[in-house]
């Protein structure tokens, strides 16, 4: 366990039985504040698991914290979903009394399997949750990210707008149909897929997008393809089949691993690092916990274009993966010095 840790950089884990709750609290990096991440409630084989993807996504909850400025550390709570029957209500009291149990160093946001519901159930028993029904959704926030994102990229590489360009987007979810529709309203044209006929057909009558198979939608021409469905699918395979100038989606963890990143690059496709675009999920969660209002959550979100300007100019210069860039910067904010005003240069 101690050594798996070490290997995620993860310095605390807090775990709990009690009743139907198998909790745990994955606390990554607490230097720039206290730990913020979502909570899953999903199935897992078994407890090593769990704890494995607590650990995991902790490490990436830090990564994207200190690239988008926010004052939190990175921290992920997974909760094992009971396979039988089960008191949700019960459950969730007693993950919030947990949650307040770990005294503010760990606060809890919506993440897979968790609902508004469960979150106002935890907001009853801790201050420590930054979503609820009083909050709102993070989607349009993030879509909206996805589009400044988008936009940055593609300015960065053509020097154009984003009229007439061509985007397939994989997963018309939360996300991915939000940006859809920011997408048509600036004139691109629309390649979509999702393993939901009902979403694709809906964005061919209301965008005349393109359906393709979920199969089919690597190797299709376009400007940017865009993954807001699932992790872990840019792999040697999808990748060999890419025919796009840029990859940028929310969907996180999309490398299968980091040396794909070296394979885009190589193969001179823009990537823009997931973490860094779809940060303005976790901008929301942290700017309505702090209790700002909706024009300052929007200024925190225009942050995030500087941030992948400075990403792309980087790699370019020193001819290495976006990636890589990213991940350079945010290890010099979670490890150095952060009061260094220039930090970003100075890192690379
Ligand atoms: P969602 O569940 O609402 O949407 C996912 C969509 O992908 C669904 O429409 C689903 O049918 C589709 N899909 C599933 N498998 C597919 C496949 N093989 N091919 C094509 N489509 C497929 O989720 P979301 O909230 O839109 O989030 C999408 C991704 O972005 C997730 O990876 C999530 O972790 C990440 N993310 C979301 C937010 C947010 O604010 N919602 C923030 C940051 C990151």
């Amino acid at each position: 366990m101690f050594s798996n840790m070490h290997t995620h950089g993860v310095q605390e884990l807090h775990v709990c039985q009690q009743g139907p709750l198998n909790a745990v609290v994955a606390l990554h990096n607490l230097r720039l504040g206290p730990a913020l991440g979502g909570c899953r409630f999903i199935e897992y084989d078994c407890e090593l698991n769990a704890i494995e993807d607590a650990m995991r996504l902790a490490r990436g909850m830090s990564y994207k914290a200190a690239l988008a400025r926010v004052p939190h550390g990175g921290g992920k709570a997974v909760i094992m979903r009971p396979k039988g029957e089960f008191d949700r209500h019960e459950l969730f009291k007693l993950f919030g009394q947990f949650i307040q149990s770990l005294g503010g160093r760990y606060i809890t946001a919506m993440d897979s399997g968790t609902t508004v519901s469960d979150m106002d159930i935890l907001a009853s028993q801790t201050a420590f949750v930054s979503s609820s029904s009083n909050i709102g959704d993070p989607s349009p926030t993030t879509a909206h990210g996805m589009f400044l994102g988008i936009q940055c990229a593609v300015h960065f590489l053509t020097g154009q707008s984003l009229q007439g360009l061509t985007v397939a987007i994989q997963g018309l979810g939360h996300v991915g149909w939000r940006l859809a529709q920011q997408l048509h309203s600036q004139g691109c044209h629309l390649i979509v897929c999702d393993i939901d006929e009902a979403k694709t057909q809906k964005a061919q009558q209301q965008f005349s997008a393109k359906v393709v198979s979920i199969n089919d939608i690597y190797q299709q021409s376009c400007d940017v393809f865009s993954p807001c469905g699932l992790g872990g699918v840019l792999n040697k395979t999808s990748v060999s089949q890419l025919n796009c100038k840029i990859i940028a989606g929310c969907a996180n963890n999309q490398l299968e691993h980091d040396a794909v990143a070296q394979e885009i690059h190589e193969k001179n496709i823009l990537y823009v690092p997931d973490y860094v675009i779809n940060s303005g999920g976790l901008v929301f969660a942290s700017s309505s916990y702090r209790g700002m209002n909706g024009q300052q959550i929007q200024h925190e979100v225009n942050k995030l274009k500087d941030t992948l300007e400075k990403i792309f100019v980087l790699a370019k210069q020193k001819n290495i993966a976006t990636n890589a860039i990213a991940n350079q910067m945010a290890e010099k904010i979670l490890y150095g010095d952060p009061r260094q005003p220039d930090w970003i240069l100075e890192a690379v």
